[in-house]
């Protein structure tokens, strides 16, 4: 089968979720999992077919594919103005401060003064909570990570070896990364999401074929199924509807990358709870952009123009947003 809406499934958790379907009424319809494929099924050359945009394919920021966006290399026209601004903290910053805040999100990949880091024992558990994740992700796949609740997640890894539970320091840890006050890293988003065991109800999504992603019904897929055909056949749903968990996954996953720094990690990648994936957002992006599709070059090409003179888009966050995070071209506002 060329194309996506493959799911990598473990033929062991197949087997389990076949014979004990009434322990897990929230996760995704018999029916539809029937049609996934399990991880050794899949043929090399499919995989070569699959989509190359992914959310899992964000590049490393510190590879030479990342760049980086001054005001000026945005082209002028492409530019998007916030319609509504919320945010009542940045109004309170001096003009120096402005420009530093500024320079911040336009060098997302810098330090600066002022960044605040994991602790030190933060730092320790920092690798042993994303494997485990990594392992609850390879365990259910990639598509139900994305919905998957954190309480679902506990259960799973309770209850299969493959997994192993939760040390309860690394618990405490997730605990305390989602309930920190963000707004102290410097991302001034409002908290969409605040509870962490958010459920996300099977029956108000739909699965985008060829994606991997799902959408919450309503707004969101109306918004993507208008936008799909304005455009045109080679923009895709790069990311969809995002719950609490794949989001930490996420965030701590580009915490490492930025050895620690929570404020840097907070200008590309919003914390557990104050994504706006959880409550409507999604990423588009041009088949065949691959991992560009999270960068700059995204605004360059001919979709992105189309889309933003189509005049019902928003983009969340603008070169000059309020909420502490990097200019993203492809980040379709929805609520
Ligand atoms: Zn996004």
């Amino acid at each position: 089968m060329a194309g996506g809406g493959i799911s990598f499934l473990s033929s062991r958790l197949w087997d389990q979720y076949k014979n004990n379907r009434l322990s897990f009424p929230d996760l995704p319809d018999l029916a539809e999992l029937s049609t996934f494929k399990t991880a050794a099924d899949i043929t090399p050359s499919e995989i070569a077919s699959m989509p190359s945009v992914n959310i899992d394919d964000i590049p490393d920021p510190n590879g030479p594919g990342i760049v980086v966006a001054p005001e000026n290399d945005l082209e002028d026209g492409f530019k998007h103005t916030e319609r509504v601004v919320d945010v009542d903290t940045i109004d309170e910053l001096q003009e120096d401060e402005v420009n530093f805040y500024l320079e911040k999100i336009r060098n997302f990949d810098g330090d600066f003064p002022g960044d605040v880091y994991l602790s030190e024992i933060n730092q320790l558990l920092l690798q042993p909570t994303i494997d485990r994740l990594e392992r609850v992700q390879r365990f259910i796949g990639h598509g139900n990570f994305n919905l998957i609740a954190f309480d679902e997640m506990l259960y799973f890894a309770r209850n299969y070896e493959e997994i192993g539970e939760f040390d309860p320091a690394e618990l405490a840890f997730m605990e305390e990364i989602f309930f920190n006050d963000a707004t102290e890293y410097g991302f001034f988003g409002e908290k969409v999401n605040p509870q962490l065991t958010h459920r996300i109800n099977q029956n108000e999504v739909e699965k985008i074929g060829g994606s991997g992603h799902y959408l919450l019904k309503g707004d969101s897929l109306n918004q993507y199924q208008l936008i799909h055909k304005d455009v045109g056949e080679k923009l895709l749903l790069t990311s969809g509807i995002r719950n609490v968990v794949k989001q930490m996954h996420l965030f701590l996953s580009k915490t490492r990358q930025s050895n620690g720094n929570l404020s840097k990690a907070s200008r590309s990648l919003a914390p557990p709870g104050y994504s706006f994936h959880g409550i409507g957002d999604f990423d588009v992006g041009k088949i065949g952009l691959g991992e560009a599709n999270f960068t700059i070059d995204f605004s360059n090409t001919e979709e992105f123009k189309r889309l933003i003179t189509l005049g019902y888009v928003d983009i969340r966050y603008t070169d000059t947003n309020r909420y502490g995070v990097r200019y993203e071209p492809w980040h379709i506002k929805i609520i």
